[in-house]
């Protein structure tokens, strides 16, 4: 239960004008995010109740797919990079130290997890092997954009995967697939999302998959299918010749605004190579490793989720990421004791209470009703005298009528 009596963060009063998007304004006057500087965030106390829910949604289903969790380190060394050739990237941070050495601030993984595993997968029977971690990463991006969108420092769920052979990994990938469509159902939104094809051809000509949220102010162009609804990146369309499908060759689409949550693609023997990491076949031949790399960009896929449910005063969270499910509004001193009590009792049913007590704070119940609905809180209650008089409370769902509740 969270008591509003002792809480530091305000909120304010009207919503700061952020030019490109809805939500991060209203972020900003629910108090849940502040700007430390561009594409920097520092966030309170209901906006990481939203991330560790969120969190737990994605690492149970990460779980549930036989991945195991992991925290590998923020800083590595130089030569690692030297291996894959990826040390002069200029978006990664160099972090120099003693004399002319310098560290990486790690902007992903592979350099880290490739050694790490190798220690551990050496034969067919270790095979297929999934690790994945929940970490902030950072990118020295040249223009951080406003919002939580295109950071400098993110939250990011890594997952790498390691194969014997290539139908193994096909038959993980496209399983992988399955999990991170159920993940963004249990976020709601689910029905707005399109695994969308993409180019990876630095590595391979396979394609890889983008998950493209539909929202109407971001930031790629896909192209959906009309015929078999496969939906396509702007980079793999030839867009000299027009739109064909690359499922049914069909050449009706319809093109929406979406903007890319996640990514998992095929690493083929990319950084197993380097590192020289090996499987023994049943034959006890040595064998190349197959790596497959899966993204959700954690803090990001919190940004388009506010986004998508930000409505004029405040963000109707869905039930499964709110910062809490119920409000209690407590509009006098001898009324706390009985607030109290019916938050235990709806806390024991495994719901979330924010309980307003601000009472000494003189704070008027338009400012706390004004509140409950900046926070994105759907039930909001009310204790009062007038409510009390009536042996009861009053309930106000989210787009509902107030109704009195005997206590
Ligand atoms: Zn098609």
């Amino acid at each position: 239960m969270l008591k509003l009596s002792n809480f530091p963060i305000k909120t304010l009063k009207s919503t700061p004008k952020i030019s490109d998007n809805k939500s991060t304004g209203i972020l900003l006057q629910a108090g849940f995010i502040r700007q430390t500087m561009a594409g920097v965030y520092n966030y309170t106390t209901l906006w990481l109740k939203v991330l560790r829910k969120i969190e737990n949604i994605v690492r149970e289903e990460m779980d549930n797919y036989g991945a195991s969790e992991i925290l590998m380190s923020g800083l590595s060394p130089k030569d690692v990079w030297d291996k894959t050739g990826r040390w002069e990237i200029e978006e990664y941070f160099k972090v120099p130290t003693y004399g002319d050495k310098n560290y990486r601030l790690n902007p992903t993984h592979e350099e880290i997890v490739v050694p790490l595993m190798s220690e551990f997968i050496n034969s067919y029977k270790d095979s297929w092997a999934c690790v994945y971690q929940i970490q902030t990463k950072y990118r020295n991006e040249k223009r951080a954009k406003s919002g939580l969108l295109r950071g400098r420092e993110f939250l990011m769920k890594d997952a790498y995967s390691f194969h014997l052979d290539d139908s193994e990994f096909v038959e993980y990938y496209e399983g992988m697939k399955k999990v991170y469509m159920r993940i963004f159902d249990r976020l709601g939104i689910g029905q707005d999302t399109h695994i969308t094809l993409a180019d990876w051809g630095v590595f391979t000509d396979k394609y890889s998959h983008e998950f493209q949220t539909v929202l109407p102010i971001w930031e790629d162009d896909i192209y959906i299918c009309d015929d078999c609804s496969v939906s396509h990146n702007k980079e793999v369309v030839d867009l000299e010749n027009g739109f064909t499908c690359t499922g049914c060759w069909s050449a009706s689409h319809t093109i929406k605004q979406a903007s890319e949550i996640w990514n998992i693609f095929p690493l083929e023997t990319k950084f197993s190579k380097p590192f020289g990491v090996k499987m023994l076949d049943k034959n006890n031949k040595e064998q190349e490793v197959i790596m497959g790399c899966y993204g959700i960009g954690v803090s990001r896929l919190m940004w388009v989720i506010a986004e998508y449910f930000c409505e004029e005063k405040g963000i109707a969270w869905p039930v499964s990421v709110a910062p809490a499910s119920h409000y209690i509004i407590v509009l006098c001193e001898e009324d706390i004791e009985k607030g109290l009590k019916l938050a235990k009792q709806i806390e024991s049913e495994w719901w979330e209470v924010i309980l307003d007590d601000r009472i000494w704070r003189k704070v008027g119940f338009g400012q706390k009703a004004g509140d409950c609905e900046l926070f994105g809180i759907a039930n909001r209650v009310v204790i009062s005298p007038k409510t009390l008089e009536q042996w009861g409370y009053e309930l106000q769902k989210r787009g509902g009528e107030p109704e009195i509740i005997i206590m």
